[in-house]
This record gives structure tokens, sequence and C-alpha cells, in this order.
């Protein structure tokens, strides 16, 4: 369901650890989010408070875990991380929530795919940090309820569209993370390859956030992949051309774009005209999810200009039919 997280091998997830920002002062771009939390950390801190319930939303790989360690360090407490599809019975979620101590921050990856019924149970949590649990079955059945210690629940999805309204409105903080432009992946790079002790020079970095999709999480598994290439076929240092050699033979596209973007692109100029065509029709012509397609994909091709979102449907523009190599009339581009 996470096409960033699926491309990752286990050497990856434990250098992704490595990488990950402890510290505001870490964490690249996303200024406005970055400034707000910082604001209410240091509030709920001087008030010794737990802090406000955070929903991050955006696509996957952009910082959504990592700014929720951060958030636990900044504040000084502890996390708990699981995710809604883990969490399917209420008995799961009471273990959990029962465990934090005061302030702790509880991580829901996906939140989005919580059961109704957990979610229920969540409500209470969240709003009177109380929860009722039932003991026994049968005609001995009661329910007693349980006071739980003042905690924060930091949401994380790539569906906001599919979160309910009662979950939603229980979030007192609700940020959004924004695709990274070149410039900031540059720096991220840079840092990453740092830390991995690997020379590198700025364009070479360069070169590797441009064809990035916007993304931190493709940015360091590039990075790695090149640094492979330049220990073999170069000198051990990752420059542009190096970069080059590495990315196309890695199949990455020059502006990052990947197989499902150029899939989604070429079905829409290919069967469909150029569009306008609508969202299911897309999504049943190249075998994803819609709203996979709608909260994934989309926004990063609608954001570069291969597409664009109309009354009508969806629209490939001039710049994907240039991308492709396409013309107009339909036919093939030089
Ligand atoms: P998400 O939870 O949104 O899928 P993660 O928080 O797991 O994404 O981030 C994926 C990787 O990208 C991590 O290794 C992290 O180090 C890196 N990363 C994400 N955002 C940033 C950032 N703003 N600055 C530096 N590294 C980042």
């Amino acid at each position: 369901l996470d096409p960033n997280k699926d491309r990752l091998n286990p050497t990856d997830k434990e250098v992704e650890k490595v990488l990950r920002p402890q510290e505001f002062e870490d964490f690249a771009g996303q200024d406005k989010i970055l400034e707000n939390l910082k604001i209410f950390v240091k509030a709920a801190r001087l008030r010794g408070e737990a802090l406000d319930h955070v929903l991050l939303h955006g696509p996957p790989g952009l910082g959504k875990t990592t700014l929720s360690h951060i958030i636990a360090n900044e504040m000084g407490v502890g996390i708990k991380i699981t995710s809604g599809p883990v969490l399917d019975k209420p008995g799961d979620l009471a273990g959990l929530l029962t465990n934090l101590e005061t302030g702790d921050i509880l991580f829901i990856d996906e939140i989005h795919r919580l059961s109704p019924l957990v979610e229920e149970y969540l409500y209470s949590a969240m709003e009177d940090f109380k929860i009722d649990i039932m003991l026994e079955t049968g005609p001995n059945a009661r329910s007693v309820q349980i006071s739980l210690n003042p905690f924060t629940l930091v949401g994380a999805t790539t569906r906001s569209g599919l979160l309910t309204s009662p979950l939603r409105a229980r979030f007192g903080i609700n940020s959004r993370l924004q695709y990274y432009d070149a410039k900031l992946l540059t720096s991220i790079v840079m840092r990453s390859a740092d830390i991995l002790k690997t020379p590198i020079t700025e364009e070479g970095a360069f070169e590797i956030a441009r064809r990035s999709r916007g993304t931190p999480r493709i940015a360091n598994a590039l990075l790695r992949r090149t640094r492979d290439f330049a220990q073999i076929k170069g000198n051990g240092e990752i420059e542009t051309e190096i970069a080059r050699y590495a990315l196309n033979a890695l199949n990455v596209d020059e502006h990052g774009l990947d197989e499902m973007d150029n899939k989604i692109l070429s079905t829409i100029i290919d069967k469909f005209k150029g569009g306008p065509v609508g969202l299911k029709t897309i999504a049943t012509a190249v075998g994803e999810d819609e709203g996979t397609i709608e909260e994934v994909y989309e926004p990063f091709l609608i954001q570069e200009g291969y597409l664009m979102r109309t009354a009508r449907g969806r629209e490939a523009t001039e710049a994907a039919y240039h991308h492709l190599g396409k013309l107009k009339s339909g036919g093939t581009g030089t």
C-alpha cells in the first residue's frame, strides 16, 4: 500500500533510522509546520502539559514518522509506535494506552485504517483520557472505566480523505506535509552522505535530489544505490557523472517520476486522448487504487505540471506529452 516503503529492503530500513533527524534543527523544510510545532511544544512544556493531539498528513516518505520522533525528543517524553491495521482489537489499543506515561506520545501510522470499533475507543481516550474496558463475557460481563495518563496521539495518514470527521475533529494540531524542492533535497542528501561517510559533490547531490520525486525517503535510497556505483565504477566520490550513470542504470526517470507516474500519464494520453478522463477510469486502466492515485501520485504530477485537474476530469499537459516523447495528435514524437 505504500509505494515508497515497498522499495526498501531491510538494510534500507536500518539505514533509514540512522539518517533520521532527531531534532527540529536537523529537519529540513516544512518551515510553516515546524514554526508552529516549535511554539506548541514550547508552550506545552512551559505549562507542564501533554501536547495537543497532532495529525500529520501527506504522501509517504515526507517525514511524518520522523517528525513524531522529533516531537517526542523535543517534549522530552517517550514514544510508542503502532499502526492502524495492526491495532485490530480494542484490547490491543487498551494495552498500549494504559502503558503510556504522562505526556508520552502514541504514534499511529496509517490511522485511516483503524477499525471502527477501535476508533470508538480512541475517542474517549483522546478527549477525556479515559477508556471503558469490558471485563468477562456473558452474564458476568461488566465494563470498568480506566483513567489514563494524559498523552499525545500523533496520527499519520497518506489518505486524509478517508479519515472520519469525528476522529479528525479530535486533533488540535493538523498539518499537511508538502513535497520538497530540489534545493532542500540536496541539503538532505548532503547531510545523509555525511552521516554515511560518503564523499559527494554538491552537484552530485543535486542530481540525486532532482530525481527523487520530491521525497526524502527516495533521495536517501537513491543516495545509497549511487554510492555503490561510485565505489565500483568510479573513485568513490559521488559527482554528477557517476550520479547520472547510476540513476540511468537504476531506471530512474530524468525528472524522478516512477513507473506508476509514467503509467498514469501514458494511459491518459494513449487510451483517453490526453483526457479529460475521470479518476475512476484511470484507476481501472492502470490497476491502482483510486484513492492512492488521488493522494499519492496525483499531487506530485500536478505540482510538477504534468497533470491538470479539471471539472471534467484529469488532463495530461503539454509537459506530459513532451516528457513521454509523444505528439499531441497521438503520434510518437522524436
Ligand atoms: P513518512 O513517515 O512520512 O513515510 P519518514 O518520516 O519515515 O516518512 O521519512 C523517511 C526518511 O526520509 C527517513 O529516513 C528520514 O530520515 C528522511 N526524512 C524525511 N523528512 C526529512 C527531512 N525533513 N529532513 C531530513 N530527512 C528527512
